[in-house]
């Protein structure tokens, strides 16, 4: 039994008044950790400390902060932890909202019976671990294994994700196809794990250079796409230019043998409204057509597409 403790599941109760979170505490220490609170402020505190919290259960009246508000604040922290307001009275009309904003999951009324209360906290816990196990499989299905990048289909939702909200707006999007050259003779004259451990490093290099809000995600091979959410021709162009010197200036380790160097070619399209754009797939034809044209000319270099994004 020494250590059972450690497992258990971490249940955080907040309330102003003292002997309500004691009378949870002895109701619930037996089958969990628990952790009090008597304001929205020191929850949030111990939050940041215990990220690991699976339940919460929040006083709706308190000094300064609302159950409410503070179970709203929380879910940045904890976003896989099951919130529940504990309350007398309460206004339904905000209590339906915050259940609808996704801010709560459930309403436990006070007085509550102790044996009703374990069942709603025992369903909770059991609630956090659908999320927690439904996030895994979520994070498995869009993550690339050899390289920890996001995958194609990750990339696909984000592209159909930005093309709604900003070109739809006439904000520019630029789409940077990037691909390994001769990556073959890689593979062909190091073996796979060699181009494995080179598809890494050049992720490695490619996430170190781009900025919050954007992403790069493995396109597919030796391919990899870069969207760049605000970001115009120009810039565009400049950006691509920056990480394909960067790449030919490195020098690439591999298992076996000397580090080797490498060059990749980049394709950039923009998208700046619907008119030019109709179609996501549109800015990837128009970046594939560039990375194309890249590779003909000798590859280590950038092609910008057409602005019109050319339909030849
Ligand atoms: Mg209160």
């Amino acid at each position: 039994m020494g250590n059972s403790r450690v497992n258990k599941i971490k249940i955080l109760c907040v309330d102003d008044e003292t002997s309500v979170v004691e009378a949870l505490r002895r109701l619930l220490r037996e089958n969990f950790e628990v952790l009090t609170a008597t304001s929205g402020a020191e929850a949030l505190k111990l939050l940041e400390a215990h990220p690991d919290v699976g339940v919460i259960l929040s006083d709706q009246y308190m000094q300064g902060m609302s159950g409410i508000d503070f179970l709203q604040r929380s879910r940045t922290v904890v976003p896989n932890a099951v919130r529940a307001i504990l309350s007398g009275q309460i206004e339904l009309r905000q209590i339906s909202e915050a259940l609808n904003r996704g801010d709560i999951h459930r309403l436990i009324l006070k007085p509550w019976d102790n044996d009703y209360l374990r069942i709603q906290i025992q369903e909770a816990v059991t609630t956090h671990g659908t999320l927690l196990e439904k996030n895994r499989l979520r994070q498995l299905a869009i993550t690339d294994p050899v390289t920890g990048l996001s995958n194609h289909r990750f990339f696909q939702e984000r592209l159909h994700e930005l093309w709604r909200r900003d070109v739809g707006k006439s904000i520019p999007l630029s789409l940077l196809m990037i691909d390994i050259d001769n990556f073959k003779a890689v593979n062909d004259d190091f073996g796979h794990l060699a181009g494995d451990q080179v598809l890494s490093e050049v992720a490695v290099r490619l996430t170190s250079s781009i900025h919050e809000g954007e992403t790069v995600s493995r396109y597919g091979g030796e391919e990899f796409a870069m969207l760049l959410p605000h970001t115009d021709g120009t810039q565009s162009r400049l950006r691509a230019e920056s990480i394909r010197e960067a790449v030919a200036k490195a020098q690439f380790a591999i298992p076996q043998g000397d580090p080797i160097r490498l060059t990749v070619s980049v394709g950039v399209a923009t998208a700046t409204s619907h008119a030019d754009c109709k179609r996501p797939s549109d800015l990837i034809s128009a970046a594939d057509r560039a990375l194309y044209r890249a590779k003909k000319q000798g590859r280590n270099q950038v092609i910008v597409a057409d602005p019109t994004l050319d339909r030849n």
